[in-house]
């Protein structure tokens, strides 16, 4: 046994988002699939090669750690982008290997176009602006100065894409301020317009702003969670329904999104438990009555949140079995009573359906959906990811 669980990608359930992400855009709109977090844990050197074969050829991750690792991966016709953090070396690293980053602050334009000149290729720049969610990009007093820059060394650099991000568009409490940053950004685009300076894409939603804001689809999105099968939140999956219905569209029986991550594991040891016992560390956990438990070797070493002790559940059997006791670093305990025949070696599903009983991961976390992009991150990297279908 190489390892105490296996996290299972279906390509059906991937082929079958992709689709429904391009009808519902429409093909004039790219989609640059998000795979940073290790592609929200699917594991970007299994996710990204799936992806490319549902004809993906755009993707963007954070970090240049990420960059490295789809590089090695991805077909010589796809692209990488990376959104974040980057260090020196890295930017002439990307360069030479054509591959685009966003552009916050002038000392990386200045990094880029020198590294431009030493490796004699170009930089391939999305410029980033601040419109008002104060993490990464370009105050309005700079501008000129980008523009002039950009202007001076169209031999280094091509403006690849002009782009913003929304701060929490999966959120309606947020309106007031997405709104302003939509204000911001268009008139920072009819700012670079005006001075002669069209990039070659335009890009500014995640999910859940490419459902809320038809205004700001441009010529590209940059889609993270929706690809794996998940709403950004409850009200986009509202709000997605309202829209079909107001336009009539004729919904589709099928779900229009279907997560593709599947985790498993087997059962470990089963014990039984007297009555008056206590289970686990300390006394967490104590049996009412005289009961069956089930160890999973799985724990919060394994991205199983210790926040699920004594509230979360995996199936077995098809059915529901508690977690009892404190999460512990590498198993879990779980009640297994009510189940007849049960021994070590038998399936435990952790994330999936088993029989007619399905964990989403947000009821994996007993929590909102919005906690899906922690708990799928979670996901060591250290499992292994099968692909099926
Ligand atoms: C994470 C991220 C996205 C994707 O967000 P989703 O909500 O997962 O679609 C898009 N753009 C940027 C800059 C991001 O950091």
């Amino acid at each position: 046994m190489i390892s105490s669980s296996t996290i299972i990608l279906d390509k059906q359930a991937l082929t079958h988002n992709w689709n429904f992400l391009r009808s519902y855009f429409g093909k004039e709109i790219a989609i640059s699939a998000v795979i940073k977090g290790n592609a929200y844990g699917h594991g970007i050197e299994e996710y990204l090669p799936l992806a490319e074969a549902c004809g993906v050829n755009h993707f963007s991750v954070y970090n240049s750690g990420e960059a490295h690792r789809a590089n090695e991966v991805k077909s010589s016709t796809s692209t990488i982008m990376i959104m974040g953090a980057m260090d020196a070396e890295d930017i002439l690293w990307a360069v030479e290997n054509g591959i685009e980053f966003f552009v916050f602050d002038l000392h990386r334009l200045e990094a880029a176009i020198y590294a431009a000149m030493r490796c004699g290729k170009k930089a391939l720049v999305h410029i980033e602006v601040e419109t008002g969610m104060y993490r990464s990009g370009f105050d309005a007093e700079q501008l000129p100065e980008v523009i002039r820059k950009l202007q001076q060394h169209s031999d280094q650099v091509r403006f690849r894409g002009l782009c913003m991000h929304f701060a929490g568009a999966e959120n309606i409490s947020n309106y007031v301020r997405l709104q302003h940053q939509k204000h911001v950004f268009k008139r920072v685009y009819r700012k670079f317009r005006q001075a002669g300076m069209e990039p070659e894409t335009v890009h500014t939603c995640c999910s859940a702003a490419a459902i809320r804001f038809p205004d700001m689809r441009y010529d590209m999105l940059r889609i993270g969670i929706m690809q794996y099968g998940f709403w950004p939140s409850p009200e986009i999956m509202i709000e997605y329904r309202n829209k079909i219905h107001r336009e009539d569209k004729v919904p589709d029986n099928t779900m229009p999104l279907q997560r593709i991550i599947r985790w498993e594991s087997k059962v470990m040891s089963v014990k039984h438990v007297p009555a008056g016992a206590f289970v686990g560390y300390g006394y967490s956990f104590l049996a009412q009555k005289h009961m069956k438990i089930a160890v999973v070797p799985v724990g919060y070493a394994h991205g199983f949140s210790r926040s699920l002790s004594n509230s979360g559940f995996v199936l077995i059997g098809g059915q529901r079995a508690p977690v009892i006791g404190i999460v512990n670093m590498n198993c879990v305990a779980v009640d297994v009573t009510a189940l007849e025949r049960i021994t070590t070696g038998d399936e435990v599903v952790l994330i999936g359906r088993q029989g007619h009983q399905e964990i989403s991961v947000a009821s994996f976390g007993e929590m909102t959906n919005l906690l899906n992009y922690e708990l799928l991150t979670r996901l060591p990297s250290h499992i292994p990811r099968l692909v099926e279908g």
